[in-house]
């Protein structure tokens, strides 16, 4: 289900950070602390903290119990801030999710990725061509509307894990989705109850995308949230985000 409101207004989509990492995750800084974590949003004037961390198939995170850890800490911090306690869940494959459909169900915000291609769990399609990966991605997606786990996509289309391929190739993949395939694949993300996630390392950076995604997504009506994949405090609420981010929607790219 959707947890904020519909709205494309990037001033006010940059006051929700709905990807981040705490401590929970290994890559995340050890000053990624819950508590740190909420006052530092403070201080940026977030409306809203989601913690979203790593749940994948083969780690040895319980990610059940650390929602139940933290929804426990939660009611001795005080805080203006809405703090949502969800995870980045995997869907890891065509119809394969990392977590049970309780689980998933439990948390407050179920934020899944489809393109962690670098884990050894993933899986890959047969053809290994740019558009083979962009098809399976959407065979992924397509299998999980199917269902109502998601609440959000979390770096939708990123091909930034495709280690195995070239700058060029990556931006082959993104080429490869047609509009037609992008909004119809957003209009059943939409129709799921599930956002889309405008992640900024993402959306910065391959900004022929970008504008697409955006532009289309806005034709097509979905909702949108924004995320930074914050991995220590500074990334939480960066200056000037939001200009940034109108540029890239634009196709601009800024270094
Ligand atoms: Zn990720
Ligand atoms: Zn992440």
């Amino acid at each position: 289900m959707f947890v904020l409101e519909r709205t494309y207004d990037l001033d006010e989509l940059v006051r929700h950070n709905m990807h981040t990492h705490s401590v929970f995750s290994l890559c995340a800084k050890p000053e990624m602390t819950l508590e740190a974590m909420i006052r530092r949003a403070e201080e940026k004037g977030l409306k809203t903290l989601a913690v979203t961390d790593h749940s994948d198939p083969g780690d040895d995170i319980d990610t059940y119990a650390n929602f139940l850890f933290y929804k426990e800490k939660l009611r001795s911090i005080e805080t203006p801030v809405r703090v949502l306690i969800g995870a980045e869940l995997s869907a890891y494959g065509v119809g394969r999710y990392g977590e049970p459909y309780e689980v998933d169900k439990a948390l407050d915000f179920a934020s899944y990725s489809h393109v962690h291609y670098h884990l050894d769990s993933w899986e890959h399609p047969e053809d290994r061509s740019p558009r083979g990966y962009a098809a399976h991605e959407l065979a992924v997606l397509d299998a999980l509307f199917a269902t109502s786990r998601a609440d959000n996509i979390a770096h939708p289309f990123s091909p930034a894990k495709m280690h195995f391929f070239s700058e060029d190739e990556k931006n082959a993949v993104l080429a490869s989705i047609t509009d037609n395939e992008l909004g119809d694949i957003m209009l059943r993300g939409e129709r799921a109850g599930a956002s889309w996630e405008i992640h900024t390392p993402t959306f910065l950076r391959f900004t022929d995308f970008s504008k697409r995604f955006f532009n289309i997504g806005r034709e097509v009506g979905v909702h949108f949230v924004v995320g930074t994949d914050a991995h220590r405090l500074d990334a939480l609420a960066p200056e000037g985000l939001a200009e940034r981010l109108r540029a890239a929607a634009a196709g601009k790219r800024i270094v």
